[in-house]
């Protein structure tokens, strides 16, 4: 019963129409017809007065002038309007008017015939403008949930207070769990909670965070357990979007399971940790063996000396290479261990520059040395000089200078090493500091060798010594390294 009353409420109320562009003759043409007679039953039957019908029908008639244009739009109105006007003429015609009667009767008609006509056309005309307003509306929304589903990361859209309005079929995948519209993210709770600690508190949660600051975040990672216990790696960014009026109205996320490329690249870590370690013997043999034969030059002819020096020195360079994997691998794996003393850095410099300026083609020059001591790895900041110094000897033409200079500043001892060689693009300057990664080459035709595993190393070893690294740079004019570390007040 109640579901018919509901349905019978859902089919008048004009407002559950809106949107929908199919517009009905039949039941405007009905409802007024029945609703004349009806009045005319009455009028005749029970009231027995027919004059007396005219401001009741002027009332009822105008109701169901708006309703019908509000409901079936401008021809629903005008379907209304007709049949009105055709009552108003029979009344008037079995009302016998004659005279200044009749001709008074007709202008009301008329008037009143004219402004029905005007009210159900303008109800009428916005009504058709809300509907296809709505529909085109609805379209889009349509279009864009095509979209969204096609893709193949997982979406989220929220409103303004982190209610789930939209969301898609991958996202359920990779969570394992629906997602419901209405989900208040920060508040509700699944069963198995997908939004748990990780992305509960606009601290932790992209998308409450974007909600929160207004500002785009991307590519979190996050590991997610799923019921089915497997274990994910996913990738979240999320983004507020604003109305016209730059008011944040709502925030998307793109969640991405990207558990295959992680254990890829585990596996190539792991790899990689394996490759050096078993490289790292037999390099350190072979080191032994053309050592104890070159430390025997005078049972060798001069040729036979040349091919053995070039066998260490690569030999050097293939042990340096693996020293460097292998650093790699501990960095992965939080294994890099420091041994920490008190020692001076500017000397520590100067020797280093001292070593490097006689194998290097470009004029070396400490232009300032502050006497500063630090408490650091001793060899592990070695390796840092020496990394930024034999770059700077890499990437510099040999006929120009590399300044160094030991600084304080504030807290920190800073040491800096400038060429005049190639530069670095702008947008690599943070890249060139992240793993395995090269700049490319900034001078047609011209390659250098390495891997790029240097800076990665030198900003891991700077970092744990809580000191800083970073480079200016301008391109073709050349780069100055920045290497700040806190110095021991004696
Ligand atoms: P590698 O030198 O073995 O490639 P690094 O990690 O030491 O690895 O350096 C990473 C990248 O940074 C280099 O490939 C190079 O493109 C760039 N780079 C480093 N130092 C300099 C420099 N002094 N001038 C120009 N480019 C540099």
């Amino acid at each position: 019963m109640l579901t018919i009353l509901r349905r019978i409420y859902h089919y008048l109320n004009p407002l559950q129409h809106i949107g929908e562009t199919k517009y009905s003759y039949a039941f405007p043409l009905i409802v007024t017809s029945l609703t004349a007679l009806i009045l005319q039953l009455i009028f005749v039957f029970i009231v027995r007065d027919i004059k007396a019908v005219g401001l009741y029908a002027i009332i009822i008639f105008l109701g169901l002038i708006v309703y019908f244009a509000f409901r079936e739009g401008k021809k629903g109105g005008f379907i209304t309007v007709a049949l009105t006007t055709l009552y108003y003429i029979y009344l008037t015609y079995a009302l016998h008017y004659s005279g200044d009667h009749l001709i008074s009767a007709i202008d009301t008609l008329v008037t009143l015939a004219i402004l029905y006509l005007i009210l159900a056309g303008v109800i009428g005309w916005l009504k058709e403008v809300i509907d296809k307003l709505v529909e085109q509306e609805v379209d889009e929304k349509r279009r864009l949930q095509a979209i969204i589903e096609q893709l193949p990361v997982g979406v989220l859209v929220t409103d303004d207070k982190g209610r789930v309005v939209q969301g898609n079929k991958r996202l359920d995948l990779i969570l394992g769990i629906k997602i419901p519209l209405g989900f208040l993210l920060g508040r509700d709770t699944l069963q198995n909670d997908p939004t748990n600690e990780y992305q509960l508190t606009p601290a932790t949660s992209p998308l409450l965070r974007s909600l929160a600051n207004g500002k785009t975040v991307l590519r979190r990672e996050y590991e997610y357990i799923r019921n089915d216990k497997k274990k994910l790696f996913l990738e979240i960014s999320s983004s507020p979007i604003r109305n016209r009026a730059g008011k944040l109205i709502a925030a998307a996320s793109i969640i991405s399971d990207v558990t295959a490329q992680k254990e890829l690249e585990l596996r190539k870590d792991d790899f990689v940790n394996m490759a050096s370690h078993e490289l790292k013997t037999p390099i350190t043999s072979l080191k032994l063996y053309v050592g104890s034969l070159t430390g025997h030059d005078h049972e060798f002819d001069d040729r036979t000396m040349r091919i053995l020096r070039g066998m260490k020195n690569q030999t050097d360079k293939l042990q340096e290479l693996v020293e460097d994997l292998l650093d790699v691998s501990r960095i992965q794996t939080g294994k890099l261990q420091f041994r920490k003393e008190r020692f001076r850095l500017d000397m520590l410099v100067k020797e280093i520059v001292g070593e490097l300026s006689t194998l290097s083609k470009q004029e070396m020059k400490i232009m300032k040395a502050a006497a500063v001591t630090i408490y650091a790895d001793k060899f592990r900041i070695y390796q840092v000089m020496t990394n930024l110094l034999t770059n700077a000897m890499k990437y510099s033409p040999s006929d120009r200078k590399i300044i160094v200079a030991v600084t304080k500043n504030g807290a920190d001892a800073v040491v800096s090493i400038q060429d005049f060689g190639i530069g670095i693009p702008k947008d690599q300057r943070r890249k060139i500091f992240e793993r395995l990664h090269q700049a490319g080459d900034t001078l047609p035709g011209q390659t250098f060798p390495g891997l790029g595993m240097g800076l990665y190393i030198s900003r891991e070893i700077v970092r744990r010594h809580s000191g800083k690294i970073w480079v200016e740079s301008i391109l073709g004019e050349g780069s100055t390294f920045f290497v700040s570390l806190p110095y021991m007040k004696t």
